[in-house]
């Protein structure tokens, strides 16, 4: 099938829930993407961060290889090994929590926020969460995400839910009632457009947590397995959040979302309290053990470190060139560059020349390339966005 059959087979039988760009794309390999009319693509934002370490990583597409030969699916009813083990490379990367695995980011919050009402007392079942922030789109986690377009056509909305401005502790302080069972937030808010948690309102979060017995959650579903130059988002703070969920790059590309928590929160989950069929079967804890490992071998946390710093310096240079650039921000590879004007228009321009960006929040360029992009490859893609924005 041609582009133009492949889309029109979509129009026929898929539901039009997404915005598509007209593009097939039929291959991936590390920062490119290529598509069905033969266009190499450079990706600055591969798979909306699932392809943390690049497309079709060698090392995790032979973990998946191996596996499916052997072991595709196993429910939780027995114990496999792969489970475990990547559990533990998790747990010594952070706080040494225990693990509970599902399939999406919004799975990790929905196990989070059971999570925190288990464990706190009987009158706690309300959360606070920050404006701009993104935690999914099922049912809990919608409500959870404070961006109200978000809410249209679903009101009424769970009860117990109460937002705040984001960095902002004054809010915080006075959103706290004997009956709020955790806050939950982005140590960087991804979707709400790379906005960066001050050390004051973490430790802020933390302190309040712990004077009202609430559970502080981190949503690190995008800035977890190193992206921002640690495993974590959060160890670029001096606090240690109870529960972090996970998900996007864990896998290398495959489904597989998890939570992890302190052992003394871990434990309320107990049988008959949660679960998922598919979560954490052999193919993607497979797949997930190859992305840690992968990392390491590599050097890619440090590699996020130098190439988000090399990026940022060089989108830097076009704001001296190009006046709707107002400033960026970042951490690590997770970059965000805020216009005075819409970006829409940039990101077709940046596609029909081959590079591959994103828009959020209508005025910022999310740049968010694998934790292995080059140099070089860097180099290209402000070469032409520059291009882009002088035209
Ligand atoms: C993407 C994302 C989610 C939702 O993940 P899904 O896998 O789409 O459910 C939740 N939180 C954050 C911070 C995200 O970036």
């Amino acid at each position: 099938m041609n582009t133009q059959e492949i889309i029109a087979q979509f129009d026929k039988y898929v539901i039009a829930n997404y915005g598509r760009l007209s593009r097939v794309i039929i291959r991936g390999q590390g920062s490119y993407i290529y598509d069905a009319d033969g266009n190499e693509i450079l990706d600055m934002f591969p798979g909306w961060a699932v392809s943390g370490i690049g497309h079709c990583h060698p090392k995790v597409v032979a973990a998946i290889v191996a596996q499916a030969k052997t072991l595709l699916h196993m429910d939780n009813t027995f114990y496999i090994e792969q489970q475990g083990q990547i559990a533990k490379l998790l747990s010594e990367r952070a706080f040494g929590g225990k693990c509970f695995f599902c399939n999406s980011g919004a799975e990790a919050n929905e196990a989070a926020m059971k999570l925190a009402r288990l464990h706190t007392a009987k009158e706690k079942y309300k959360y606070i969460t920050a404006f701009g922030s993104f935690h999914g789109r099922t049912f809990a986690t919608v409500t959870a995400t404070a961006q109200p377009k978000k809410h249209t056509g679903f009101l009424p909305l769970l009860a117990g839910f109460n937002y705040v401005p984001f960095n902002d502790i004054d809010a915080l302080e006075k959103a706290f009632t004997d009956e709020v069972a955790a806050v939950m937030v982005e140590p960087i808010q991804g979707e709400g457009g790379i906005n960066v948690a001050s050390a004051e309102y973490m430790r802020a979060i933390r302190e309040l947590c712990d004077k009202n017995q609430a559970v502080m959650i981190l949503d690190e579903v995008q800035t977890g397995m190193g992206r921002t130059g640690k495993w974590f988002g959060y160890q670029h703070y001096d606090v240690e959040p109870d529960i972090i969920t996970l998900a996007k790059a864990l896998g290398g590309g495959v489904a597989v979302g998890a939570m992890m928590a302190k052992p003394e929160v871990a434990a309320s989950l107990v049988p008959g309290t949660h679960a998922s069929t598919f979560g954490g079967n052999p193919l993607v804890c497979a797949a997930a053990i190859a992305v840690v490992e992968a990392i390491e071998e590599e050097g890619l946390l440090e590699n996020a470190e130098t190439m988000g710093a090399y990026a940022v310096e060089k989108i830097e240079q076009l704001k001296q060139k190009h006046s709707i650039i107002d400033h960026v921000r970042s951490k690590g590879l997770m970059i965000g560059v805020q216009l005075k004007s819409a970006g829409a228009a940039i990101v077709s321009g940046c596609l029909e020349n081959g590079l591959r960006i994103n828009c959020t929040q209508e005025t910022v360029l999310r740049f968010m390339p694998a934790m292995n992009v080059k140099k070089e490859e860097i180099d290209k893609a402000v070469e032409i966005l520059d291009g882009v924005l002088a035209g």
